[in-house]
């Protein structure tokens, strides 16, 4: 445990103030790189002060209420944990109608399931219907932001980020490139036009609110060397900008053969997105699980980070991240949680951490709570590099939160009687990880998901206007 070092400057004349109090956890350090009981903040009886949306302070309650006179507005948790909310660094929200289809491997699996389905998203109304269940699925589980596919048509980002508006959420996705090696009805027409729509939607909805735009070519199989090629320098335009670059590597065996027949002068898989000018500081390679030493290398030297997605690699049982490769200290690579839904069976990050410990485990290597938590928020924050907004609890941060019942069920309640530190009962959490853990879920300070509010648990950004 340590004190927060992250003190960012706050304005302190504004709208009203908004308490949170009770039990807190939050990172503040890559533990597979630090001494991992340096790397967390825990307060045992906690006030996080809100203001306008951002965090203008945290600290123990009993040390700081006097210094707020005016906050009467104290939401007071006991039996629970308030953490960051926790970051999906890869799931395509228009695979929500998709998730549990029985399966086979990836290539297969596209073919079968993916590509029919994502032909819907033409139609405004589908996707609008789908964008507003996938947000209710992910704000009931904790996270506040995620890293999403939409698919070819604009219709699916218009969607989306409209759904994402009303929540006030920060959110990052974008048009998805492909256009060779799918059915026609999920095609580009070209590659020029369809870097045109994307721009137009960069335009439209980069940077308004809290959404941002991201490049995402589906992967490698599934573009023309041209869209590649102007996906890059897209890319390259916007990068200054903060627009992220989407995209998955290394899956599984029988996408990198592919790829390496698609590609034969290009010496690896992720040469073949730097070779268009896709691999930046702003980019998120899904998967990684079949990674040669060059392309951790070639990764770390750019500051891009990974999203491991343990439910969707044991469902499609292609491969398997190694976190542990991935944070050599020699090359350390940015990583967090992703879900990737519908290759992934929920959308709850803490089952994400429950897969991911057994994973870890088949390499001999037990990752505590501490390094599972700190990927779903922290590390999850700074794999999208967006460390600096978003996935703690501290002074300048965006009041993004989810508070974790540590009493979900009867059973669950009499087993935390057998535990003693904050860390073992979160990962008996992780562990046993239930549908209704998270109770509450604030965004922007707003508390938009209350599981207790029985008749209304979500809620938009402009209902708590008064
Ligand atoms: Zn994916």
């Amino acid at each position: 445990m340590k004190k927060n070092p992250i003190a960012m400057p706050v304005n302190t004349a504004g709208g009203p103030l908004k308490g949170i109090r009770g039990q807190i956890v939050t990172f503040t350090d890559d533990p597979f790189l630090n001494p991992s009981d340096q790397c967390y903040l825990y307060i045992e009886d906690g006030l996080i002060v809100v203001q306008d949306g951002i965090i203008l302070d945290v600290a123990d309650y009993a040390s700081i209420k006097d210094k707020y006179p005016t906050l009467d507005n104290i939401d007071h948790y006991t039996n629970s944990v308030i953490m960051p909310g926790f970051v999906d660094c890869h799931v395509h929200y228009v695979q929500s109608p998709m998730i549990g289809s029985f399966g086979d491997t990836l290539l297969q699996w596209l073919n079968e399931y993916t590509f029919p389905t994502e032909a819907k998203y033409k139609d405004k109304v589908f996707a609008d219907e789908v964008a507003k269940m996938f947000f209710k699925q992910i704000l009931q589980q904790g996270t506040t932001t995620a890293n999403v596919f939409s698919t070819t048509f604009a219709t699916s980002v218009d969607a989306f980020f409209e759904e994402s508006e009303r929540y006030n959420t920060r959110m990052i996705t974008g048009k998805v490139f492909q256009d060779r090696n799918l059915p026609d009805s999920l095609k580009d027409e070209s590659a020029e036009e369809s870097v045109e729509i994307a721009e137009s939607l960069l335009k439209k909805w980069h940077n308004r609110g809290r959404q941002i735009y991201s490049v995402i070519p589906r992967f490698a199989p599934t573009s023309t060397e041209r869209q590649l090629m102007l996906a890059g320098e897209l890319y390259q335009r916007h990068l200054d900008e903060g627009v992220i670059m989407h995209t998955h590597l290394n899956e599984s065996v029988g996408e990198i053969a592919w790829v390496t027949q698609l590609f034969p002068n290009i010496d690896n898989y992720t040469d073949v997105y730097k070779e268009y000018g896709l691999i930046d500081r702003k980019s998120l390679l899904a998967h990684s699980c079949l990674m040669k030493e060059e392309e951790w290398q070639t990764l770390h030297m750019a500051q891009c980070g990974c999203a491991h997605c343990p439910s969707s690699n044991l469902f499609l049982g292609d491969g398997e991240f190694k976190v542990w490769e991935a944070k050599d200290p020699q090359r350390p690579v940015r990583v967090g949680m992703g879900t990737d839904v519908g290759g992934g069976t929920n959308f709850s990050i803490p089952r994400q951490l429950n897969e991911a410990y057994k994973v870890s485990m088949l390499k001999r290597k037990n990752m505590s709570a501490i390094h599972s938590y700190y990927l779903a928020t922290r590390g999850g924050a700074e794999a999208l590099h967006l460390e600096h907004s978003i996935g703690s609890l501290a002074p300048g941060y965006e009041a993004d939160i989810a508070v974790l019942d540590l009493n979900p069920s009867e059973f669950v309640e009499w087993r935390m009687k057998f535990t003693e530190s904050i860390m073992d009962k979160l990962f008996v959490l992780q562990t046993l990880a239930l549908d209704n853990m998270n109770m509450a879920t604030y965004v922007a300070g707003n508390k938009v998901y209350d599981r207790e509010r029985k008749d209304k648990p979500f809620m938009y950004a402009n209902e708590f206007i008064k």
